[in-house]
C-alpha cells in the first residue's frame, strides 16, 4: 500500500536529510517535488496547495535555516504538515454507554465494500466484547442479504432481516430488536448505487432520519482517489456523515483519498480496510501512516 507515495518522498527526504546548509533554491526545488508527488498521488488540487504553501512557508523560516541539521527539520515539517492532513489524532467510534444501544449507519456507492466492512466491524466490536446486531437493510440488491447473512455467520454477529420488505422499515424494526434484546451496537448495512443519485440520497436520508444513528459511516474506495472525495461531499451533503471506513487501502499505491478526505469534507477516517479478510480492519492512526509515507 502506498508505494508510489513512499517512492516520491524517499527521493524527496533522501535529497534534504544530512545537508549542512540549505538554500532558498534547495528549499524551492524541494516544494516543486512534493508538488508532483502530491498531484500524482491523485490528491485533490486545492488541499495541495494548501499543503505546499504551508510547507513553503514554514521551511523558509528561522527554525530550518538554523537548525544543525535543517534537511532533518525541513523533513519534520513536511511529516507535521500530512500528520495533519491525515487528521491529527485517532477518531474514535462515538459509542454509548454499554447500557444503551448505539446505531451505526454504513453507506457507500455499490462496490465500496459496504457490506464486507459491516462484518468487519462487527468482528472488530465483538471482539472487544459487545454484543453487537448486523441489520441487512441493502434491500436493492439479492444478493446483498445473503452476502451479509453469510458473513455475519462468519464472524459469530446474528444479521436482522425481519419481515419488512423497504430498508426505512427494516431499519426501525432492527432498531427495535437490539434494543428489546439489549445490544451494545446496531450495524445497519443500506443500498449503494453505482454512482450518486437522487434516489439514493433520497434513501439513505429517509433511512438516517428513521433511525436518528449514533454514527454514519461512509466506506469510501480508496482506488477512486479524487472521485472519493466527490463521492463523499455528496453523501455528507445528504445527510451529514460522521466518518470513514476507507476500504482497499492495502490496493491503493498512491494515497490522494487518504490525504484528501479530512481536508475537504472535515469528517475524519476511523478505520482502513487492507484485504477482503474479515479480520482485515485497522484502527487509522494519521501519524503512523505518515510514518510509513515518509520512511
Ligand atoms: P458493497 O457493494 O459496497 O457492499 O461492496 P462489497 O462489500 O460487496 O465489496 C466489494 C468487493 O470489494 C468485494 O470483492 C470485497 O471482497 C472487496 N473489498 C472490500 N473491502 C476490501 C478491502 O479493504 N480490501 C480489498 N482488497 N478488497 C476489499
Amino acid at each position: 500500500m502506498l508505494e508510489r507515495l513512499q517512492d516520491s518522498f524517499a527521493k524527496i527526504t533522501k535529497t534534504l536529510v544530512g545537508k549542512s546548509k540549505i538554500t532558498d533554491k534547495n528549499i524551492e526545488e524541494a516544494i516543486e517535488e512534493i508538488k508532483s508527488a502530491l498531484l500524482e498521488a491523485d490528491v485533490n488540487l486545492r488541499v495541495a496547495r494548501r499543503f505546499i504553501n504551508a510547507t513553503a512557508e514554514e521551511a523558509r523560516g528561522e527554525k530550518v535555516l538554523k537548525a544543525i541539521d535543517p534537511g532533518q527539520q525541513f523533513v519534520k515539517i513536511i511529516y507535521d504538515k500530512m500528520v495533519h492532513l491525515l487528521g491529527d489524532e485517532r477518531s474514535e467510534l462515538a459509542l454509548r454507554g454499554p447500557d444503551v444501544t448505539s446505531t451505526i449507519l454504513f453507506l457507500g456507492l455499490q462496490g465500496s465494500g459496504k457490506t464486507t466492512n459491516a462484518a468487519k466491524l462487527a468482528l472488530h466490536l465483538k471482539n472487544q466484547g459487545r454484543r453487537v446486531l448486523l441489520c441487512a437493510a441493502d434491500l436493492s440488491r439479492p444478493a446483498a442479504v445473503k452476502q451479509l447473512e453469510i458473513l455475519g455467520e462468519q464472524v459469530g454477529v446474528p444479521v436482522f432481516t425481519g419481515e419488512h420488505q423497504d430498508p426505512i422499515s427494516r431499519a426501525k424494526a432492527a432498531v427495535q430488536e437490539a434494543k428489546k434484546h439489549q445490544y451494545n451496537v446496531l450495524i445497519i448495512d443500506t443500498a449503494g448505487r453505482m454512482q450518486v443519485d437522487t434516489d439514493l440520497m433520497t434513501e439513505i436520508k429517509a433511512i438516517s432520519d428513521a433511525v436518528n444513528p449514533d454514527e454514519k459511516i461512509l466506506v469510501a474506495d480508496a482506488m477512486l482517489g479524487q472521485n472519493a472525495v466527490d463521492v463523499a461531499k455528496s453523501f455528507d451533503e445528504a445527510v451529514e456523515i460522521t466518518g470513514f471506513i476507507l476500504s482497499k487501502f492495502d490496493s491503493d499505491t498512491r494515497g490522494g483519498a487518504a490525504l484528501s478526505l479530512k481536508s475537504i469534507t472535515g469528517k475524519p477516517i476511523k478505520f482502513i480496510g487492507t484485504g477482503e479478510k474479515v479480520e482485515a480492519l485497522e484502527i487509522f492512526h494519521p501519524e503512523r501512516i505518515a510514518s510509513r509515507i515518509l520512511g
